[in-house]
């Protein structure tokens, strides 16, 4: 820490920048990975984290992590990691410069941006990997303090779907489940999911399932979860709408559904009923490349069972009609009354660490708390809660990922600040993307490393600390608030990014409107006014020590604790939603929604005849892997080189062996990979895991209409053998 950064930091009005460590001892935190949520405790050793171990009392993870959470500590001492703010000049190198002139840099450029095209012309991304608190002060900075319109974050890239399917059926952003409940099912229903390699904890929690659950696996793909399935439906890539309403279909014609719920508790099942009609077993067979065997089996497992838990992830969320396809899973829950109680749900499995948190306080597409900006009490609430002026806050969402894209595209966007994402890796069509950020008239990145594909082109880069390194909360999937607390240093002059925050405020001129926000606790607590009276109120919550206490806590957990829509499970740690059959919606009742099935945007045709599906690769990589590959131990669990995966009669026909170098190309872009030949991928089809920065070159712009969410998992590609130039 330098002078001038204390200098600089102590602004009027803001205080000392909060430096605490967690003493001696052990340390706690919540992993940083994925939306799962285990508890790790970090050993100390002279002010230090040393070692870590997996919780064996957090209600979450029982005392079990992944590779990647045990290999947390290893992303913290790269030599990559950025240690003091560069600044690119005209000849393109970059120079270290100190916090004051990065945040003079910060504040001239965009204020100028601002100045001669609008306020229009700035927007950040942000992202569900930093802490709810530090989300929270980007979205109010960013808007009610810089005068940014526009701001998302790359959990658009995998829960937006989501979001949008539950606010549209339930009135609200609501996942209703608690982890409890994989335990407690007699069949469970996993769509478009592989959850042995993403979310390999939640995995063992299905094997801790005394019932022998039936488990139905709905993928296009043999994966790992698909093997150790009872039944594994292999359908055509997309078209699980088309069986999802089928199975409603059968379940109606043989009377397996729950009459007196839906009467109760739903809207719209007279009109659901008269549509699914034209779904009947030979089109839907037809359509899926199932058998109808296959699909009546799969509808009477789910009308035989006692408690059926629907779950779905990426395959779901990442399709160009993912929304509908989400709400056809909410559809079959509420059809059979397979909702609040013990071992069911329509059950949304998060990505990222914190989506959740950026979900409901990252004040881009919903106000904080999930409120709205178009509504004047919220907007009134907010202002209150923060003793912030109204008129600062905007009465209208911020445009999407892929609208500020375009904004940019189009000449209105001309400053973007990234925040701990890796966007020029990550955004789909990946070489379209890096030409639009190359229009920028200034990037800022702020990351823990500056060698990031996005960092590197950045103007100002930002170096921020990393998990660990500071304190706050992370949401997981089940709606549980975990606490992190600090236990390392950042490197050099690397700051959190609650106090890159502060520092930027201050220089921005608006620091006063946050003299409150002067610790990750009290921002908390900000958030607690903000959600009150919400669906996700968390007014009861007694600070960060009840958390750590407590095992972490659901929301709602309202000041009353009698909420309507909450009852107490038996175990007091685990609460799941709608056990009264109310919901969030104005009369209380979930809604049945639906929509004919439309063809994928790219079939495959005679110039590009396979169809490319991308997903997670091993248990031990994470999404771009500016962090896993930092690990040697990580990097033993996975192949180095790309690989594309290919079934072994397509392989025989173009003559590709395992191992073999292999040209894949789309109309995008085209890439080399490690044919590697096996059966888990159907004929017709190749398989490409995400996280190398290659595979984004081939994929198809297409957005969900409702959710505006990518859809990653299809399109057509060329595939040929790579042969030796003479
Ligand atoms: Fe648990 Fe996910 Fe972290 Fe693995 S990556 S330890 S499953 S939170």
């Amino acid at each position: 820490m330098t002078e001038e950064l204390a200098r600089v930091a102590g602004g009027p009005g803001l205080g000392q920048l909060p430096r605490r460590l967690a003493p001696s001892g052990m340390a706690q935190a919540i992993c940083g990975f994925c939306s799962t949520g285990c508890n790790l405790k970090l050993h100390l050793k002279d002010g230090a984290a040393v070692n870590l171990s997996p919780d064996p009392n957090y209600p979450v993870n029982l005392g079990m992590a992944c590779p990647k959470g045990w290999e947390s500590l290893a992303c913290l001492t790269a030599s990559d990691r950025g240690t003091t703010p560069l600044l690119r000049a005209t000849d393109g190198s970059r120079r270290p410069i100190a916090w004051s002139e990065a945040a003079d840099v910060f504040t001239a450029r965009f204020k100028d941006i601002q100045r001669r095209h609008g306020p229009d012309s700035v927007a950040w991304l942000g992202t569900g990997q930093i802490t709810t608190e530090e989300l929270a002060f980007l979205g109010a900075l960013g808007k009610f303090g810089m005068g940014f319109r526009h701001g998302d974050g790359n959990t658009r890239q995998c829960m937006a779907t989501a979001v949008a399917a539950y606010k549209q059926s339930f009135g609200f952003d609501a996942p209703p489940f608690t982890y409890a409940d994989f335990e407690a099912s007699d069949v469970i229903v996993l769509v478009g999911s592989n959850l042995c390699i993403a979310h390999p904890i939640l995995w063992q929690r299905i094997q801790r399932n005394p019932h022998r659950p039936e488990i139905l696996v709905v993928d296009p793909r043999r994966t790992e979860t698909a093997m150790a399935a009872s039944q594994h439906l292999a359908i055509r890539p997309k078209s699980d709408l088309a069986l999802l309403y089928g199975i409603a279909h059968l379940l109606v014609a043989a009377e397996r559904v729950d009459r007196e719920f839906i009467a109760a508790h739903t809207v719209g099942f007279q009109q659901f009923r008269d549509f699914i009609r034209a779904f009947s077993p030979d089109r839907v067979a037809s359509e899926t490349g199932l058998t109808v065997g296959q699909i009546v089996r799969t509808a009477d497992t789910i009308g035989r069972g006692r408690a059926v838990s629907f779950w779905w992830t990426m395959g779901v969320n990442q399709g160009h009609q993912a929304t509908r396809t989400a709400q056809a899973i909410i559809n079959l829950a509420l059809l059979t009354g397979n909702i609040g109680r013990p071992g069911t749900g329509a059950n949304s499995i998060t990505g990222q660490c914190n989506a959740m948190g950026s979900r409901l306080f990252s004040n881009t597409t919903n106000l904080l708390g999930g409120r709205r900006f178009q509504d004047p009490a919220d907007r009134s609430h907010v202002a209150m809660a923060l003793g912030i002026p109204e008129d600062r806050i905007p009465r209208d969402d911020s445009w999407a990922y892929d609208q500020i894209v375009e904004g940019i595209r189009r000449g209105a966007v001309k400053g973007l600040w990234i925040v701990a994402t890796n966007a020029a890796h990550s955004w789909i069509h990946q070489k379209d993307f890096r030409e639009v950020l190359a229009r920028l008239e200034f990037l800022v990145v702020q990351d823990m490393y500056f060698s990031t594909e996005t960092a590197a082109l950045a103007h100002l880069f930002l170096p921020a600390a990393g998990w660990a390194e500071k304190e706050g909360t992370f949401i997981n999937s089940e709606r549980r608030i975990g606490w992190i607390q600090k236990a390392a240093r950042p490197p050099g002059d690397a700051l959190s990014d609650f106090n890159i925050f502060r520092l930027l405020a201050n220089h921005w001129g608006c620091g006063d409107l946050f003299r409150q926000w002067n610790s990750p606790e009290s921002v908390f607590r900000l958030l607690q006014a903000c959600s009150a009276g919400q669906p996700c109120d968390i007014t009861g919550i007694r600070g960060y020590a009840h958390l750590a206490e407590s095992g972490g806590i659901q929301w709602p957990f309202a000041a009353s604790h009698t909420r309507d829509h909450l009852a107490e499970d038996t175990h007091p740690r685990e609460r799941r939603l709608f056990t009264d059959g109310r919901f969030f919606t104005p009369d209380q009742r979930a809604r049945f929604l639906f929509e004919d099935p439309s063809p994928s945007p790219e079939p495959p045709d005679a110039e590009y005849p396979f169809v490319l599906l991308t997903g997670r690769g091993t248990s031990a990589q994470w999404h771009t892997q500016t962090r896993t590959a930092k690990s040697a131990l990580l990097r033993q669990l996975y192949p180095d080189r790309l690989y594309v995966e290919i079934h072994p009669d397509d392989a025989r026909r173009l003559s590709l062996i395992s191992g073999a170098p292999t040209c894949v190309q789309s109309r995008r872009g085209q890439l080399t990979a490690t044919a590697f030949v096996t059966a888990t991928v159907p004929r017709g089809h190749v398989f490409l895991p995400m996280h190398y920065p290659e595979v984004n070159q081939l994929t198809l712009p297409n957005f969900d209409p409702h959710s505006r969410q990518p859809g990653y998992k299809h399109c057509a590609v060329a595939i040929a053998a790579v042969h030796p130039q003479p």
